[in-house]
């Protein structure tokens, strides 16, 4: 890769060179991109998408990095941000939305029209296309629960697919087996319902995320999916590791199921954390702890 390939991204989107990783993830952790594109249209995604396909250029799509744990080398591609598909509507009882909103926001706006069901998402620091590749959820509800059809580029072609295509699973969705694929916005199916009684909820639950999550700290949310057995912050709890640190990781003391950045930590010190902390569950428990965050570039 080359200046070759900057000046051609240039003239589809706009474009930066060599921008921390650490800069696009909340856990603040990550090596250089030599590339992010921003793309302002589906005319130039598509033009991006074919460049990058002709020259065989590695890319990847960050919306908030919100779930992300990317190594401390640089990534040799082109990191591709959706912010500029900012736009959303209402239509009757629905809402479609391109995947650069930050669903936090959204649910604010719903709150305001009167419309409920996306009170479960309004403290998840996540774009669109995030919570959709994620189905992320809480208090029992889920992305699926609400999304009508999701506006997908594949193949060199936009299109609908409907909920029952997505093979939406917990934390799990269709996009985990085509990372190629890009989600460009979603229909989401909401329901009437007095705004009172949304700002409500939606207060109850900020108050209980302030308590109960380490939100003063740099973190990727909870760092492993709960086993069936046991909920991953009482295994955690169990082999002792509340306040445990390796180099500016540490285990949150508020939320042993986050991991913080607690002093400028390394993409190594967190997964040295996480891999021990896994050796000792299934040493103790004999249950295998999975990932919830994703690692890239490693
Ligand atoms: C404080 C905190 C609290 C959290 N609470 C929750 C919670 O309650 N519930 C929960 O489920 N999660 C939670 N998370 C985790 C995280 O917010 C979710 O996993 C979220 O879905 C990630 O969205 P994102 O926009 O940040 O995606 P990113 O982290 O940027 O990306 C995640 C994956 O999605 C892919 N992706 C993103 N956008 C697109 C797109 N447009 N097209 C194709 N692929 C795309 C990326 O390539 C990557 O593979 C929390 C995280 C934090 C830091």
């Amino acid at each position: 890769m080359n200046d070759d390939l900057f000046e051609k991204l240039k003239r589809i989107a706009e474009v930066e060179r060599d921008v921390p990783l650490s800069t696009m993830t909340t856990l603040r952790i990550g090596g250089p991109a030599r590339y992010v594109v921003y793309p302002d249209s589906t005319v130039a995604l598509d033009a991006l998408m074919r460049l990058l396909k002709e020259e065989s250029i590695p890319y990847k799509v960050i919306g908030k990095g919100s779930n992300l744990l990317c190594s401390d080398r640089e990534f040799e591609g082109v990191v591709i941000r959706l912010d500029k598909f900012d736009d959303f509507y209402f239509i009757g009882n629905d809402l479609i939305a391109q995947s650069g909103c930050s669903i936090i926001a959204l649910s604010y706006q719903a709150m305001k029209q009167g419309l409920s069901g996306l009170e479960f998402a309004s403290g998840i620091p996540a774009s669109v296309g995030g919570v959709t590749f994620m189905n992320a959820g809480a208090y029992k509800r889920s992305m699926s629960d609400v999304i009508d059809s999701v506006f997908v580029y594949r193949d060199e072609k936009f299109e609908w697919l409907r909920n029952e295509e997505c093979e939406f699973t917990y934390r799990h969705s269709i996009f985990h087996s085509h990372p190629d694929w890009l989600i460009i916005a979603v229909r989401i199916h909401l329901e009437s319902a007095p705004v009172t009684e949304i700002r409500d909820l939606m207060e109850s639950r900020r108050k209980r995320r302030m308590d109960s999550q380490p939100l003063d700290k740099p973190s990727a949310g909870s760092v492993f999916q709960n086993p069936e057995e046991m909920p991953a912050w009482q295994l955690i709890d169990g082999i002792g590791y509340r306040g445990y640190r390796i180099g500016g990781a540490m285990v949150s003391e508020k939320h042993v199921n986050f991991i913080v950045n607690e002093d400028h930590a390394t993409a190594e010190d967190f997964l040295a954390l996480v891999n021990e902390i896994k050796r000792l569950v299934k040493e103790q428990y004999h249950i295998s702890l999975h990932m919830e965050v994703e690692r890239f570039n490693w």
